[in-house]
C-alpha cells in the first residue's frame, strides 16, 4: 500500500518539476528574444507555448493518473480495515488451524495412544492364551503322564499278581509232588521192611478155619468170633486153599 502512496507522490514532484522546467524554458526563450529579434522570439514564444500546453497536457494526465492512484490508495486505505479484519479474521482463522490442528494432533494422539493400548491388550490376551495353552498342555502332559504311571502301576500289580499265582500253584504242585514223593517213600520203605520180615511176617496172606473149611482175609470180623484152635494162619495162594477145599468167606470175599 505505502509503496503505491509513495510511486504516486514521486511521479508528481517528476510532473512537477517538468512543469517548473517548461516554464524555465519560456523564460529562456523571452531572453534570447530579446537578443536576437521578434521572429525567433515569436517561434521560441510559440514553441514554449507549445511545450506548455504539452506538459500541460501531460501535466493534466499525470494529475488523473494521480488522481486515480490517490483515489486508488484512499480506496486501499477504506479497505484498510477490512483488510485488517480480513488479517484479523486471518490470524483468528490461524488461531482456530492452529486449535485445530492441536485438537487433531490430540486426536491422532488419543488414537494412537487408543491402537497401542489395544494392541497391548491383543498381545496380553495372546500371552494369556498361550499360558493357558502351555498350561493345559503341562496338565495334559501331567494327566497323560500319571495315567501311563497308573496303568504301568496297574500292569505290574497283575503281573505280580499273576506271578504270585503262578508261584503258589508251583509250590502248591511242588508241595503235592513232595508229599507225594514222601507217600511212596514210606509205602516202598513199608514194603522192603514187609519184604525183609519175609515168611516169619506175623500177618498171613489168609486165615482159614479147619472146622467150617472157610477162609478170610485176616481183617475180616469173622475171624475174631473163630475160636483160636480152628485158626490156620496160611501163607500162600488162595488157590491152595480151594484145592484143599477151603471155600472163600462171603463177607470178605478173599
Ligand atoms: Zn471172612
Amino acid at each position: 500500500m505505502k509503496n503505491r502512496k509513495t510511486a504516486g507522490f514521486i511521479l508528481i514532484a517528476v510532473l512537477l518539476v517538468l512543469t517548473c522546467l517548461a516554464g524555465c524554458g519560456k523564460l529562456a526563450a523571452y531572453s534570447n528574444g530579446n537578443g536576437k529579434g521578434n521572429e525567433a522570439g515569436t517561434a521560441a514564444v510559440s514553441a514554449a507555448d507549445e511545450k506548455t500546453k504539452a506538459a500541460a497536457v501531460t501535466t493534466e494526465a499525470a494529475k488523473t493518473e494521480a488522481g486515480r492512484k490517490t483515489e486508488a490508495a484512499q480506496k486501499t486505505e477504506a479497505a484498510r480495515p477490512e483488510t485488517e479484519q480480513a488479517a484479523s479474521e486471518l490470524t483468528a482463522g490461524t488461531d482456530a488451524d492452529v486449535s485445530r490442528q492441536a485438537a487433531e494432533e490430540e486426536s491422532r494422539r488419543a488414537a494412537e495412544e487408543e491402537s497401542r493400548r489395544i494392541e497391548e491388550s491383543i498381545a496380553e490376551a495372546s500371552r494369556q492364551a498361550a499360558e493357558e495353552e502351555s498350561r493345559r498342555a503341562e496338565e495334559e502332559a501331567s494327566r497323560r503322564a500319571a495315567e501311563e504311571a497308573s496303568r504301568q502301576a496297574a500292569e505290574e500289580a497283575s503281573r505280580r499278581a499273576e506271578e504270585e499265582a503262578s508261584r503258589q500253584a508251583a509250590e502248591e504242585e511242588s508241595r503235592r509232588a513232595a508229599e507225594e514223593e514222601s507217600r511212596r517213600a514210606a509205602e516202598e520203605e513199608s514194603r522192603r521192611a514187609a519184604e525183609t520180615t519175609g515168611p516169619v511176617q506175623s500177618q498171613p496172606d489168609y486165615i482159614a478155619n479147619t472146622s467150617s473149611h472157610k477162609f478170610h482175609y485176616p481183617w475180616c470180623h469173622s475171624v475174631e468170633q473163630m475160636a483160636e484152635h480152628n485158626k490156620w494162619y496160611f501163607y500162600g495162594n488162595r488157590q491152595e486153599l480151594i484145592n484143599q477145599g477151603y471155600v472163600p468167606c462171603k463177607n470178605c470175599n478173599p
